[in-house]
């Protein structure tokens, strides 16, 4: 049995990013650039308005106010979009909207709500400072610069600056096509009768849906019975179309755990089997050609925290992601963690902030079948190995599961 801080490191040494693919602007939502995005403009492009208002140098304001207005001579008309030909000098204004560029001479926009049109005349009554108003060239982005890294996950804001910089098509890394497959003579589908001694198949929901929110290519492959030829089966038919193949049941030491010697009979290299922790002791990771299986334990706890601890990163690493795991934290118990020494414990835990101080308390029963408790968590509380009391008031470390936790009021 080997601790969980090797058998990480196995998995993530082993796995490495897959191929980069060009995808259209509109399709690159979740995927992970495979190059650096440099700008071949500026942006905004020209100086522009950044109101609805008048041109005109700011000079010409010195001393206006509501009691004191001062008259400009309105030259012309420019609306977003069209450049005026006219030229504002000492005296005049050129009435302007939003983002359309600044016409020559003019180094202020007085907004609307300051003046009054009459006739070819515009009264301002406040006095405007140098610059006010007008946003310049390059002033959010300069023509040449890095503005996004190889490696950056593109969520909808990095859609927004790609489209601002006229790129239609983006490189990225390959998203793996993961697939899933149950094993288990006691599963039910949803829809079945749930009749004496069967259970429903949850850990397929589970898992396609973590697959999906980590951003890769779910690929269910259904239920298959406690047979060793029928698991065989399955699982070459996985290997020919996904990138990580993905089994849960039947790798503990019971009679009809035939998982591991169904992926080793294929030919797939056993890395490691049984880590020092729980849930999820009886995890298997093998690797075959450049493909990755794990063989995930059955119950739909040991099931999440595998993924989460391991499937997770490795998928991360593949879409050329470097952030691969959760942000961690010091948090303070508020109660007392028995437990056995030998495994290192993930413990589901509610964490909240009072003052500086992040606190943690168990979130509900910690049983391996449990799912209802990580619903309740917004952490992974780390409980060392050779540890078999950590208590109230102590420090341990927490793998945040929830960005929302930052939200929470402090109370
Ligand atoms: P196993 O590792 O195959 O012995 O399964 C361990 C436990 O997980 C047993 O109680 C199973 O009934 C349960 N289990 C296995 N597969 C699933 C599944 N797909 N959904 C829910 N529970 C499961
Ligand atoms: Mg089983």
């Amino acid at each position: 049995m080997i601790d969980f801080e090797e058998a990480r490191e196995i998995v993530i040494k082993n796995v490495n990013e897959l191929d980069r693919i060009e995808v259209r602007l509109v399709e690159a939502l979740n995927y992970v650039l495979a190059e650096d995005i440099y700008s071949s403009l500026n942006l905004p492009p020209f100086d522009n308005s950044a109101m609805d208002g008048f041109a005109c140098r700011f000079e010409d304001t010195k001393g206006a106010s509501e009691s004191n207005p001062i008259k400009l001579k309105i030259i012309d008309s420019e609306p977003a979009g069209k450049v005026s030909q006219r030229k504002v000098s000492s005296g005049t204004a050129l009435k302007i909207m939003t983002g359309a560029p600044l016409p020559e001479g003019a180094n202020s926009v007085v907004p609307v709500e300051f003046t009054q049109e009459e006739g070819d005349e515009v009264k301002v009554f406040k006095e405007l400072k140098e610059g006010e108003n007008i946003r310049l060239a390059g002033e959010d982005v300069k023509s040449g610069e890095l503005v996004l890294r190889k490696g950056t996950k593109i969520r909808p804001i990095e859609i927004g600056l790609l489209a601002a910089l006229g790129q239609s098509k983006v490189q990225v890394f390959r998203k793996p096509v993961v697939a899933i497959i149950t094993t288990g003579d006691e599963l039910v589908g949803l829809e079945e009768a749930l009749t004496p001694g069967k259970i429903r198949n949850s850990n397929s929901y589970l898992l396609w849906s973590l697959i999906l929110e980590v951003g890769a290519k779910p690929l269910d492959l259904g239920v298959v019975p406690d047979e060793i030829g029928k698991i065989k089966e399955k699982v070459r038919k996985a290997l020919q179309e996904a990138d990580i193949v993905l089994t849960t049941g039947g790798v503990s030491v019971g009679e009809y755990d035939l998982v591991k010697e169904a992926i080793e009979e294929i030919g797939a290299e056993m890395k490691f089997w049984k880590v020092a922790q729980k849930p999820a002791k009886p995890l298997a990771f093998f690797t075959y050609q450049e493909k990755f299986l794990f063989g995930l334990p059955g119950n739909p706890g040991a099931v999440f925290i595998a993924f989460e601890e391991y499937v997770r990163p490795s998928i991360l690493k593949m879409m050329g992601r470097k952030d691969i795991f959760r942000p961690e934290i010091e948090v303070v118990l508020n109660e007392d963690i028995k437990k056995k020494p030998g495994r290192l414990n993930f413990a589901r835990v509610f964490v909240q902030k009072k003052g500086e101080t992040f606190y943690a308390s168990l979130s509900g029963h910690q049983g391996s079948g449990v799912l209802k408790s990580f619903s309740q968590a917004n952490g992974i509380a780390l409980i060392p190995k050779d540890k078999s009391l950590v208590k109230k008031g102590e420090v341990v470390k927490v793998q945040l599961l929830s960005q929302e936790l930052f939200s929470l009021k402090e109370n």
